[in-house]
């Protein structure tokens, strides 16, 4: 699934391509999670932003200010890609691509393309910053490099509640952006046993500082690739090269050269090390 660092470098890929032109036309699949496709028909895109693992599409009616009053919202899903095409050489209704959800006709004839194969993704056109009908934005904890993600939070977040940091860390509350790659990533090089139900200030601040490094790092490498994801361009991410704990059981951690193991934290698999990351 397309975390933070995927949504991140499609952001920047789009950004330059996308500003100033105007939606002029919209096919949509029939389901209510992609319909409100078309409601971003008629408005110039202004700018393209990020929150969490959200893209937010600035709209501004043709011949208003050039302020969002609206926003284009998607959600990648598992699967979901986002593209343009130089040209539109599908008609907008008849495509026959059967896993494209949305095609958006901008005024210069080129289309941005939303595909996305298993259908966890989503559309969505709110008025600007009014996210009440998408229950995780509405409720999403702080961006990672902002300086409102502070150590203390997180650890009050984590040891407020019974679930293990992990399953926190996923649920978009105490931190923006984290899925299963990342978190295990972030556990890994902060210490921290993923199934841990209260952490320390020492541990809050060394992870607080792993969530940033390996974030960060997941974007200079454009991503991640496992299996589906794509950037705009088509191109798979490089940071797969890199992972240094998920996805690796059975591997020696390269700390201490203990096998990694491989558990189940709330129904998500997940890989750490018994020797590095104790309760
Ligand atoms: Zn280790």
């Amino acid at each position: 699934m397309p975390e933070l660092p995927e949504v991140e470098t499609i952001r920047r890929q789009l950004e330059p391509e996308l500003l100033g032109s105007v939606i002029v036309d919209c096919a949509a699949f029939d389901h209510p999670k992609f319909t409100p496709a078309h409601l971003a028909v008629g408005h110039r895109v202004v700018g393209i932003r990020r929150r969490g693992k959200y893209l937010l599409v600035g709209l501004a009616a043709v011949g208003a200010a050039p302020d969002p009053t609206h926003e284009l919202v998607i959600h990648l899903g598992m699967t979901g890609r986002l593209w343009i095409e130089p040209d539109d050489h599908h008609a907008l209704e008849a495509t026959d691509q059967p896993y494209q959800r949305a095609r958006w006709r901008l005024d210069d004839g080129r289309t941005m393309v939303f595909s996305d194969v298993r259908r966890f993704g989503r559309i969505a056109v709110t008025v600007r910053n009014d996210h009440r009908g998408l229950n995780t934005l509405a409720q999403m904890g702080p961006e990672p490099f902002d300086p409102a993600f502070q150590p203390e939070p997180l650890r009050r977040g984590v040891n407020a509640s019974r679930q293990a940091v992990k399953t926190q860390l996923l649920s978009q509350r105490l931190v923006a952006g984290l899925g299963n790659i990342y978190a295990d990533e972030a556990l890994w090089a902060a210490r921290v046993h993923p199934g841990a139900r209260r952490i320390t200030r020492a541990q809050a601040e060394r992870l607080s500082e792993t969530i940033r490094e390996v974030l960060a790092a997941g974007i200079a490498a454009g991503g991640t690739t496992l299996r589906d994801y794509r950037d705009a361009s088509g191109a798979t991410g490089r940071f797969q090269m890199q992972l240094r704990c998920y996805g690796l059981a059975g591997h020696p951690c390269e700390r201490c050269g203990t096998p990694l193991a491989r558990t189940v934290i709330d129904a998500r698999s997940t890989t750490f090390c018994r020797t590095c990351q104790r309760r």
